[in-house]
C-alpha cells in the first residue's frame, strides 16, 4: 500500500472534509471530482503533506505523516510525491531539461544525477519533447509546458503522482492528450495516481472515481 487516509477531517472556519478514508494501492488511478470548493485541493494538499488534517490519520509509504521528523517528511516530498499543479510552475531561465532536473539538484551522488538524467531524456521523448529539451519555457506552449512539468514529477521515480486540476490552463484538445498521458504514464509508471479535476472527461480516464460532496467521499464508477 502506498498511501491512506484514515478518518481524515479538516475544518477551517466550517467543516471541509468529514472523516474520509481512502487507500491507494501501486498502479491505482483515482479521481476526484467535485465543484469548485468542494475541498479537493485540501484533500490532495493534506495527501501531499502541504497540509495536516485537524483529525484523522495520514499514513505514506508505511509511516504516520505525524511522526515524522523534518527530513522524513522533506524525503517523502521529493521522492515519493510527484505534483502536478493547473499552472506549470517552470522557471522562465531555466530549460525544460534543467527544470526538470531541478528536483535532483541536491543530490550529492553524480550517479544518481546521471541516472535522473537518463530518464529526463527518456520521459522527454515519451511525452514528444525530445526535441525541446534545450527550450526555455517561454518558448514552447502551455500544453508543452504541462508535459514538461508532468516528468518533473516523475523524475525521482515517486511511488504517488498528485495532480490538482492537471488540465485546467489547457484547452480541450490538449486537456484530453495530456488526460491520456497521465493514463498511460501510470500503467508504464506503475505509479499511485490522484487527480483532482472539473473535468468528467479527465476522470474518466483514471480507474476510480470518487465525488467530494457535503464534504464526503463517494464512490461513482470502477471502469
Ligand atoms: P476545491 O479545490 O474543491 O475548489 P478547496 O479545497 O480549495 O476546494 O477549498 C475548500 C473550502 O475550504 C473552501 O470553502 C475554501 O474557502 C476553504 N479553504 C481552503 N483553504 C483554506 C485556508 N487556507 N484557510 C481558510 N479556508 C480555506
Ligand atoms: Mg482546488
Amino acid at each position: 500500500m502506498l498511501a491512506e487516509l484514515q478518518q481524515v477531517s479538516k475544518h477551517y472556519d466550517h467543516p471541509v472534509l468529514k472523516e474520509i478514508s481512502l487507500t491507494i494501492h501501486r498502479g491505482d488511478s483515482i479521481a476526484i471530482v467535485g465543484p469548485s470548493g468542494s475541498g479537493k485541493s485540501t484533500l490532495l494538499n493534506i495527501l501531499g503533506t502541504l497540509d495536516r488534517p485537524s483529525s484523522g490519520r495520514v499514513i505514506l509509504n508505511g509511516e504516520a505523516v505525524e511522526l515524522l521528523d523534518d527530513n522524513q517528511l522533506a524525503w517523502i516530498r521529493n521522492r515519493f510525491i510527484g505534483f502536478v499543479f493547473q499552472r506549470h510552475y517552470l522557471l522562465p531561465q531555466l530549460t525544460l531539461l534543467e527544470n526538470i532536473l531541478l528536483p535532483v539538484l541536491p543530490e550529492k551522488d553524480r550517479s544518481v544525477v546521471k541516472v535522473a538524467e537518463h530518464r529526463a531524456s527518456r520521459l522527454l521523448g515519451r511525452v514528444g519533447l525530445i526535441d525541446r529539451m534545450t527550450h526555455l519555457p517561454g518558448e514552447l506552449s502551455v500544453g508543452e509546458c504541462q508535459r514538461a512539468a508532468v516528468v518533473r514529477a516523475l523524475i525521482n521515480k515517486p511511488g504517488l503522482l498528485l495532480a490538482d486540476e492537471p488540465t485546467g490552463s489547457l484547452d480541450e484538445e490538449h486537456a484530453s492528450a495530456l488526460g491520456r498521458l497521465l493514463t498511460e504514464l501510470n500503467l508504464e509508471e506503475e505509479i499511485g495516481m490522484v487527480v483532482v479535476t472539473h473535468s468528467m472527461e479527465l476522470a474518466r480516464g483514471m480507474k476510480e472515481v470518487y465525488r467530494l460532496h457535503s464534504g464526503r467521499l463517494e464512490k461513482l464508477e470502477e471502469a
